[in-house]
């Protein structure tokens, strides 16, 4: 913005006479229209800048009802956007100068007043002003690109923190399978005379039991991988969920050796139809479910499953008598890698429950726990129903 047409002045200076002069030197100006108006003390003019706007502040320093420095302070205060030109008799020159320091934009010894110099020391202070408040502006915008930046590189020094506690957890996980098929292998060879054959069978055994948890746990961290980038989204395909889940449930009976009966219940509107599911995500989600509530039951605890189908959803309530999780614990149980303290020597990796909740999100569901300590828990997970393949055809098929 340049200079406007007319420019308006606010002169605060006690002294009539002066103020009639500079009045004077101002109607003399040609290139540029002024309109002077005049106050004699500090709070006249306060009040005057509340009611209009003004362009330029002549200010004397010697006022009746403010001395020196004292008044450019509450004229900046409210004002800042204003530029001022201070006024100063001949031996005052020091006390302009802190003015300027302090604010103000030039000064101006009264007696070497002249039309150009006032006119040019005006125009000054005006464009001067408007410099300022172009730099305040673009340090401002700066400041604030700092603090975005400051806080961008906050986040991304946390999310390194993460990655490297995952990878060190990831380690340790791993090396737990690698030290089992080291030792195991390292006995079968050192010693295989003098085992029977019995005891070779079991070492193999355990050598192929460490390379499926190291496989299992692989697949898991490669999964959670793909699901924080984005990429774990739904493939449907036809299946009969009553079935699928009870499919679930007896595989888990004989790896758990049927340490605890699950007892299924279906409730709702089935009536054993295929319908749309993703097959893997829905096997995560109820795997690592039954085999927590199994893990962390006591032998012969019961697990009830009760699968409530509804027009739009199916509800999945999982619930055990095992040894509860405490409020504090269920606040981080979605976190890899989280254990909570009463897992004593039950082994796990802590990684089942962020899958499940990963794949709860890629399939837009919800997930709930309730759980009190050596009671049971309870989880719920409810899973949109997709439309029924067949009507999908029919659909299309007319539309045809
Ligand atoms: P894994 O990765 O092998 O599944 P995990 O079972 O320890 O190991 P999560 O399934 O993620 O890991 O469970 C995290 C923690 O939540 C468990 O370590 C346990 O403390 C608690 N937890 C989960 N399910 C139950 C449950 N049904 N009863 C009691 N505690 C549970
Ligand atoms: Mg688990």
């Amino acid at each position: 913005m340049g200079l406007t047409n007319v420019i308006k002045v606010l002169l605060i200076e006690d002294n009539i006479a002066e103020a009639r002069l500079l009045h004077e030197v101002l109607k003399g100006a040609t290139r540029q229209e002024f309109r002077l108006f005049h106050k004699k003390r500090l709070k006249d003019a306060l009040d005057e800048l509340e009611s209009q706007v003004f362009n330029v502040i002549l200010l004397d320093l010697t006022l009746p009802d403010s001395q020196g420095l004292d008044s450019l302070l509450p004229i900046i205060s409210k004002n800042s956007h204003i530029p001022i030109v201070v006024l100063t008799n001949m031996n005052d020159e020091e006390l302009a100068l802190e003015a300027v320091r302090k604010g103000a934009q030039d000064y101006l010894v009264k007696r070497h007043i002249t039309l150009d110099i006032l006119v040019r020391s005006i125009c000054y202070a005006i464009e001067r002003k408007q410099m300022e408040e172009k730099l305040r502006e673009a340090n401002q915008a700066l400041e604030k690109r700092v603090e975005e930046r400051t806080i961008q590189l906050l986040k991304a020094q946390e999310l390194n923190q993460l990655k490297s506690e995952f990878v060190s957890m990831l380690s340790h996980d791993f090396r737990n399978p690698l030290n089992t098929i080291l030792l195991s292998a390292g006995l079968l060879e050192d010693s295989q005379d003098q085992l029977t054959r019995e005891q070779q069978l079991s070492y193999f055994e355990m050598i192929r039991k460490a390379v499926q948890d190291m496989n299992q746990l692989l697949s898991e961290v490669l999964l959670l991988g793909k699901a924080d980038s984005g990429r774990l989204k739904p493939n449907f395909i036809e299946l009969d969920l009553k079935e699928f889940c009870q499919q679930i449930i007896h595989s888990l009976h004989l790896s758990f050796e049927d340490k605890n009966q699950i007892l299924l219940n279906f409730e709702g509107d089935f009536q054993g139809e295929l319908e749309l599911w993703d097959e893997k995500l829905l096997w995560h989600i109820l795997h690592n479910l039954l085999s927590n509530a199994l893990k962390y039951s006591p032998l012969g605890g019961k697990i009830i499953v009760n699968i409530i189908a509804e027009e739009k959803s199916v509800t999945f309530c999982i619930r055990d008598q095992g040894i509860g999780i405490s409020q504090e614990s269920q606040k981080h149980l979605f976190e890899p890698f989280y254990r909570a303290d009463n897992v004593e020597n039950i082994s796990g990796t802590g990684l089942g429950l962020s899958i499940v909740h990963k794949c709860v999100e890629a399939y837009d569901g919800q997930i709930f726990v309730d759980s009190q300590l050596n009671q049971g828990t309870t989880f719920t997970v409810i899973l949109p129903r997709q439309q029924p393949l067949m009507s999908k055809i029919g659909e299309s098929v007319e539309q045809i």
